[in-house]
């Protein structure tokens, strides 16, 4: 049940949970003795003229007052920290668990979707975590018990009340109510409007090349426009809502006076009772309120918990399965047996793919784009398993190294290099975290990074922006072959890796490429063939598997479909 589980999320945190609860209840009875306190010294100590009891009464008071004040600072700094504790647990746990995730679930989830689970379904929870049990236990207590001490005062007069109580309590749910669908109405607007800026920050380069600025600035407009709108019905309602329970209630204190001047008259109430009557009232007012604002609170709070509980239940689905070991120092041969696998278990990508690669040696992957070339390369770092067959590494099934150490031995250099916001140092020691400096510029050496660096101003300490924007796409693959250098792995796929640069740099890359290549079991895909001469080895992939595979020119010889790709392109 997901309240049981809410509420393992306090268990860290018992301590605070229970000071804080603690000094709530305090809170609450101390507020409940007031009008009774107030009532004794109007009924009783008034009338006795003995000054010096009135001054020790008094500073009696004061002194709880104090003490009332402390402890509400207490609860509300103490609830909200519980608040934000339980926040930052859950938001670790979720990061986390996102980080453990296949490609499979990264396939499948929007990035903006994870984004609102961290952030406004957390906010909501952690308010809810914080005020939830809290509110919910002070706000029956109080009333409850400001009920009880007025019935004991004088009933008739509380029974006045209580007719009106149902009223007050239908208003203020009533009221909060609007407000609920004005704020989420509201929410949806600020969503929108966020949604605006970041895909026109992002796309700020596509909209100025076609000078699209005014559209963008006008559909941003509409949008702020009604997201204003929303914001003003929300207060609209806030503000009427405040005004009506105002009225409602000094219309109840108003039943209170006159009927209680009656009783009064009648000699069945005294004037400190009144007071103290009057006093209950403004008691009775705010559990109502706070049950009402949970009320708004609890489902918006319980269905980000649900949203963050979705995520959380999915079970990652390539794990280390139990008895997996961690490897080291594979050479690198690499076979397939019999591989099936399809993205989508009824749409087959791979039927039975047989591969037999050594350590050492450099196989190059040709063939029609979406004929399953990454595909099988992804296999082999296991970003998905496999439906069928096996593939082994130096003899020894990926599925019983661990996940990390079978990893640690791969490494993919991909057409689009994706660098994180940062340094050139920083992305470059991402390779291995903790590498030293001397290792850092040996690999930007041999990634022919170092002349590039060395030119700019900052150096290895310069920002390359957002994903590496600052950078020329050359240089962007550079600096990802130096990584690779420095993780040097024994495997190394590389996907299409110069596709994107133009010929002159595709020369320069590909002299580092094949540098980084040497003594490793090196897989590339490659689309001009012209960069895959020296390889040992040729396989050609289509739709049907693997067409043919032989040396260049033995399958150039061959005359089949490699020969055929090779016409077409040297035609050009
Ligand atoms: P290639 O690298 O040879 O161009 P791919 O291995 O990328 O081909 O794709 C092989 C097939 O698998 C294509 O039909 C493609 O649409 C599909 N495919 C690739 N990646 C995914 C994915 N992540 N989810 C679903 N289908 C995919
Ligand atoms: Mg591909």
């Amino acid at each position: 049940m997901n309240l049981k589980h809410f509420f393992k999320y306090y268990k860290p945190h018992k301590r605070l949970f229970i000071v804080d609860f603690t000094s709530a209840v305090i809170v609450a009875i101390l507020e409940l003795a007031f009008p009774v306190a107030v009532q004794y010294f109007i009924d009783e100590l008034l009338p006795s003229g003995e000054w010096s009891t009135i001054v020790t009464v008094s500073i009696l008071l004061l002194a709880v007052f104090l003490l009332s004040t402390f402890l509400q600072y207490v609860v509300s700094f103490l609830g909200h920290k519980l608040g934000i504790n339980i926040e930052t647990d859950m938001r670790e746990e979720l990061f986390t668990h996102v980080q453990r995730q296949s490609f499979r679930f990264f396939d499948n989830i929007k990035t903006g979707h994870i984004m609102s689970r961290i952030t406004n379904d957390l906010f909501d929870i952690g308010e809810l975590a914080h005020h939830g049990p809290e509110d919910f236990f002070i706000a029956i207590m109080t009333f409850f018990g400001a009920f009880g001490i007025m019935f004991w005062i004088n009933p008739k007069l509380a029974l006045v009340t209580l007719i009106v109580v149902p009223f007050l309590i239908w208003l203020i749910t009533y009221c909060n109510i609007k407000m609920n669908s004005a704020w989420s109405n509201m929410y949806g607007k600020i969503a929108d409007v966020n949604g605006r800026v970041e895909d026109s920050v992002s796309g700020a380069r596509v909209v100025q090349s076609f000078t699209n600025e005014e559209f963008e600035i006008n559909r941003f407009k509409k949008d702020n426009g009604s997201f204003r709108l929303a914001k003003l019905v929300a207060y609209k309602v806030m503000a009427a809502t405040h005004s009506s329970i105002y009225m409602m209630t000094r219309l109840l204190t108003l039943i209170v006076l006159v009927y209680g001047a009656w009783l009064n008259y009648q000699g069945e109430l005294s004037y400190g009772e009144l007071v103290s009557f009057v006093l209950f009232l403004n008691v009775l007012i705010k559990p109502i309120d706070k049950i009402s604002a949970l009320l708004e609170l609890y489902p918006k709070g319980m269905a980000g918990f649900s949203r963050f509980r979705e995520l959380i239940d999915q079970d990652p689905d390539i794990v280390d399965k139990k008895g997996a070991k961690p490897i080291t120092g594979l050479q690198g041969n690499i076979t397939f047996d019999n591989v099936h696998f399809g993205y989508d278990e009824h749409k087959k990508v791979l039927n039975g793919i047989d591969l037999n690669l050594r350590a050492g040696e450099t196989i190059a992957f040709v063939g029609p784009s979406g004929a399953g070339k990454t595909t099988i390369c992804s296999l082999i770092p296991r970003f998905y398993d496999i439906q069928q067959g096996s593939i082994a590494i130096d003899g020894i099934d990926i599925r019983d190294m661990t996940k990390h150490s079978l990893r640690s031995h791969i490494g993919i250099v991909q057409q689009d290099v994706f660098l994180f916001t940062g340094t050139i140092r920083e992305n470059i020691a991402y390779g291995r975290q903790g590498a030293s400096d001397e290792e850092i510029l040996a690999a930007a050496r041999k990634a022919h990074l170092e002349d590039f660096v060395n030119k700019l101003p900052e150096g290895y300490e310069t920002q390359i922006g957002e994903r590496g924007l600052k950078l020329s796409g050359g240089q962007k693959q550079r600096l990802a072959i130096a990584r690779m250098f420095l993780k040097n792995p024994p495997i190394l796929i590389l996907d299409e890796a110069t596709s994107a640069l133009d010929t002159e740099t595709e020369r320069v890359i590909q002299l580092a490429l094949s540098e980084l290549a040497e003594n490793r079991t090196t897989l590339i895909i490659a689309h001009r063939l012209a960069t895959i001469r020296d390889a040992d080895r040729v396989i050609v992939v289509t739709e049907d598997g693997i067409a043919e595979q032989g040396g260049y020119s033995e399958l150039l010889e061959h005359d089949g479909i490699f020969a055929n790709l090779h016409r077409i392109q040297f035609q050009q």
